[in-house]
């Protein structure tokens, strides 16, 4: 039985001082593999030296995060394509639009996700998608792009019932993390309905720790609190949980 991290970030610098301890927890937990979504072009070097140090267990993405989208994007997704061409990547992430942060930019962070959406497609691989104060508009892109060859994960999925049905028919799993365990986080309570094949897990470390870390820095061994809530919810065994979500993260990502 293992665990997926399928979003952290372990890369970034309030990690630079315990990093071992960090993983060293997620591993007595069985949370065996970390796949890690990129932001921009400064946090690059850093997810290649935490690959280097962990590389039986760290899975880069390569992509532009949304809220890094600037008038200078251009160059951004340049250095992206440059990566994707340089080396092997799983995932292109994370993508999408954020309009929680700035909306001024939306038509570039719009192109910058239809732009992101066709290398996904080029390179046959799944898209991780970020999406704060934006299903409409995400989903419109979505609905533009959909085709058989896309597919991938709609992290840290927070909307309704409905809009997770709508997910699920883009070929996307919904990424579950630290707001299935908030008292207000509503996700818990349609979540039963929603069959396990659909889901996989993740904890988006450092941000978002379920409770009771909520508010305190998140890390991937935290994975267990959301991966016994689901459980709860879906009255099975945390055995069934692990193995059912990390097949589903395995098929998203192509490992075995
Ligand atoms: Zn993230």
């Amino acid at each position: 039985m293992i665990f997926t991290d399928t979003h952290t970030h372990l890369y970034v610098d309030t990690f630079d001082a315990d990093i071992a301890d960090v993983i060293d927890r997620a591993n007595a937990h069985n949370i065996k593999r970390f796949f890690i979504p990129a932001i921009d072009s400064e946090t690059t070097e850093a997810m290649y030296a935490l690959e280097k140090k962990y590389p039986e267990q760290v899975f880069l993405m390569m992509g532009l995060h949304p809220t890094s989208v600037k008038a200078d994007y251009k160059n951004e997704l340049k250095h992206v394509e440059e990566e994707l061409d340089k080396r092997e990547f799983y995932a292109i992430g994370e993508i999408g639009i954020d309009l929680y942060w700035d909306s001024s930019l939306l038509k570039e962070q719009q192109a910058a996700f239809r732009h992101q959406i066709k290398l996904a497609k080029k390179y046959k691989l799944p898209i991780v998608i970020h999406c704060r104060n934006a299903f409409d508009e995400v989903f419109e892109i979505l609905e533009e792009e959909k085709s058989d060859d896309l597919f991938g994960i709609f992290h840290c999925f927070t909307g309704t019932h409905k809009q997770a049905i709508k997910a699920i028919g883009y070929n996307l799993k919904l990424g579950i993390g630290g707001v299935l365990t908030f008292k207000n986080g509503k996700i818990d309570k349609f979540m039963s309905e929603i069959d396990l094949s659909h889901i996989v897990l993740e904890t988006d470390s450092p941000y978002l720790a379920p409770t009771p870390y909520r508010g305190k820095r998140n890390e991937s061994a935290y994975l267990m609190k959301v991966a016994k809530k689901l459980a709860d919810l879906h009255q099975v065994s945390l055995e069934e949980v692990a193995k059912i979500t990390t097949e589903n993260s395995n098929q998203i990502f192509g490992v075995s």
